[in-house]
C-alpha cells in the first residue's frame, strides 16, 4: 500500500473477520452441518495462514504450500487421509468463495492448479507416476497448467492444431498453446492435442507434459488486470511425451476435454461468487459508516438499493450456484446418462455466465458507490473487480457459455414439442 487515507474507524470494521461473519450468515443456512464446520474451520485457517503472508507486489505462488500444508489446494476429489468425506464440488465452491474472498488472485491460480489441471489426473490417470504428480501437486509445491487455446483456436477450441505424431514407446508434440494460467512457472501442463486436425474429436489426445522436457518453452504474456498470475505462451518444439504420460489415449482426450469443462465451470462460478460476496459485503460495511452530508451514506436510498439489489440478485446465485455443484454430483453418478451429462454441461454454462457476469456487475457497483477509496488499494474492491473480468473469460467466454445453453435448450424444443 502506497498510502493509507481509510478512515480509522471504518478500516478497523472492514476486516476478513467481520466479511466472513456476513458471508457466513447468507451462506450457512443453504449448506449441511458438515458443509457448515468446513466452511468455518477454512475461513478460521485463512485469517491465521494466509492473510497476514499477502503481499500484492509478490505473486500467488508462494501463498500455494500455505494451502497445501491444510489441505486446500483443492476439494473436488478426495485427497489425504483425514476428512475423507469433506470433498465433492460442492466443497470445491465453499473452498472458492472462501479463498476469492481473502484473495481473488490467489483463487484463480489456484483453482487452474488444483481443479483444472488436477481433475483429469484424478479422474483419468493411472500409474505411480500420476500419483506423485498428483502429491506434488496437492502440497502446493508444484504448480499446474492446462493448454487448451491457441492463437488461431480461442472459442472454437475443438478444431485445434497442436500436433500429435505417435511412436512407438512415445508421442511428439509440435505446437503453441496460448493465455495458459500459471503456464511460465508450472512445473506440468496438461495438453490437447490432434493427430489428425480434418478429424479432432476422433483424433485428440490429453497428455502431461513437464518441465525440463527437452522443446518445452515458455514466456510469460503480460496480464495487466492479475499482475500476481502469470499467465503464458507454451511452445512445443517436438516435445517427446514418454507413454506413461498419456492420459486420455487417441479420441479419448476429446471426451476427458469435454467432461472435464464441466467442472472447470463449476469450480470458477464458487470463484465468481466469492468476489462478489466481497465485494458487495465491503461495500455494505463502508457505506454504513461513511458519513456525507451529515448521514451514513447508506442512508440514501440512491446508494442502499443498489446495493441491495446487488444482495438479492447475488443470494439468487449462489443458490444457483451451489445447486449446479449438487447437480455436478448426479452427473458423476449417472455418466453413462447421456441426458444428463447434456443437461450438467448446459446448466454448468448457464451458471458460468451468470455468476461470473454478476460479479463483474456488483464489483463495478460497489466501486462507484463508495467512491474514490475503492479505487485505490485500501479496499480490495478495485483487485477483485479487475480478477472477475478474467473469470468471465476462462472457461470460455461469455457468448461461448450462452451459446452452448441456446443449443442445449433447442435440442429441448426440437425433441419434446410435438
Ligand atoms: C487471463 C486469461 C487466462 C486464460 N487461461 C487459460 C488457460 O489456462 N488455458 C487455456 O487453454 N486458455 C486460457 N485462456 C483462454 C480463454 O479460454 C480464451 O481467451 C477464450 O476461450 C476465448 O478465446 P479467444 O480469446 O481466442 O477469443 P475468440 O474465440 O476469438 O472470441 C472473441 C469474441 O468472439 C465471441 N465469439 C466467438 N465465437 C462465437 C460464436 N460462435 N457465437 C458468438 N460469439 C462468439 C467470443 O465470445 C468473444 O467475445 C485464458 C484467457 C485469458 C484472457
Amino acid at each position: 500500500m502506497l498510502l493509507d487515507i481509510l478512515e480509522e474507524e471504518i478500516k478497523e470494521k472492514i476486516t476478513i473477520e467481520n466479511i466472513f461473519r456476513i458471508f457466513n450468515n447468507f451462506i450457512l443456512p443453504l449448506i449441511t452441518k458438515e458443509e457448515q464446520e468446513f466452511l468455518v474451520e477454512l475461513e478460521d485457517f485463512l485469517i491465521r495462514e494466509i492473510e497476514p503472508k499477502i503481499d500484492l507486489s509478490k505473486d500467488v505462488y508462494e501463498l500455494f504450500p500455505i494451502l497445501g500444508k491444510g489441505n486446500y489446494i483443492q476439494r473436488l476429489n478426495p485427497y489425504g487421509n483425514d476428512d475423507h468425506q469433506k470433498f465433492g464440488m460442492r466443497y470445491e465452491m465453499l473452498l472458492a468463495m472462501a479463498t476469492s474472498i481473502i484473495d481473488p488472485e490467489l483463487d484463480l491460480a489456484r483453482v487452474v492448479s488444483g481443479v483444472i489441471f488436477a481433475n483429469p489426473l484424478f479422474q483419468h490417470g493411472k500409474g505411480d507416476h500420476n500419483s506423485e504428480i498428483i502429491d506434488q501437486i496437492m502440497s502446493g509445491k508444484k504448480i499446474g497448467a492446462i493448454c487448451i487455446t491457441e492463437r488461431l483456436h480461442g472459442s472454437d477450441a475443438v478444431n485445434m492444431e497442436t500436433q500429435v505424431i505417435e511412436e512407438t514407446d512415445h508421442l511428439v508434440i509440435n505446437g503453441e498453446k496460448l493465455y495458459t494460467t500459471n503456464g511460465p512457472v508450472a512445473d506440468y501442463f496438461i495438453v490437447y492435442g490432434v493427430s489428425e486436425p480434418s478429424d479432432p474429436r476422433g483424433s485428440m489426445y490429453q497428455v502431461i507434459a513437464e518441465r525440463g522436457f527437452e522443446g518445452l518453452e515458455t514466456h510469460r504474456i503480460a496480464v495487466q488486470s492479475i499482475p500476481r498470475v502469470q499467465i503464458g505462451q507454451i511452445l512445443f518444439n517436438s516435445v517427446k511425451i514418454p507413454k506413461r504420460n498419456i492420459i486420455g489415449p487417441k479420441g479419448n482426450g476429446y471426451k476427458n476435454l469435454f467432461s472435464g469443462l464441466v467442472a472447470e465451470r463449476d469450480a470458477i462460478i464458487g470463484s465468481s461468487l466469492g468476489i462478489s460476496w466481497l465485494t458487495s459485503i465491503t461495500a455494505l460495511i463502508y457505506t454504513n459508516f461513511r458519513k456525507q452530508f451529515g448521514r451514513p451514506i447508506y442512508d440514501f436510498q440512491g446508494v442502499s438499493f443498489p446495493i441491495t439489489q446487488s444482495f438479492t440478485e447475488l443470494m439468487a446465485a449462489t443458490e444457483f450456484g451451489i445447486r449446479s455443484a449438487t447437480v455436478y454430483k448426479k452427473m458423476l453418478k449417472y455418466f453413462d446418462e447421456q441426458k444428463f451429462i447434456k443437461y450438467s454441461a448446459a446448466f454448468s454454462s448457464g451458471t458460468k455466465f451468470l455468476a461470473s457476469n454478476l460479479a463483474q456487475k456488483i464489483s463495478y457497483e460497489a466501486q462507484q458507490l463508495c467512491g474514490g477509496i475503492a479505487f485505490t488499494d485500501n479496499l480490495r474492491i478495485d483487485k477483485a473487480l479487475e480478477v472477475s473480468k478474467v473469470q468471465e473469460i476462462i472457461g470460455g467466454a461469455r457468448n461461448i457459455q450462452l451459446h452452448l445453453v441456446s443449443r442445449a435448450i433447442r435440442d429441448m424444443v426440437r425433441r419434446l414439442v410435438i
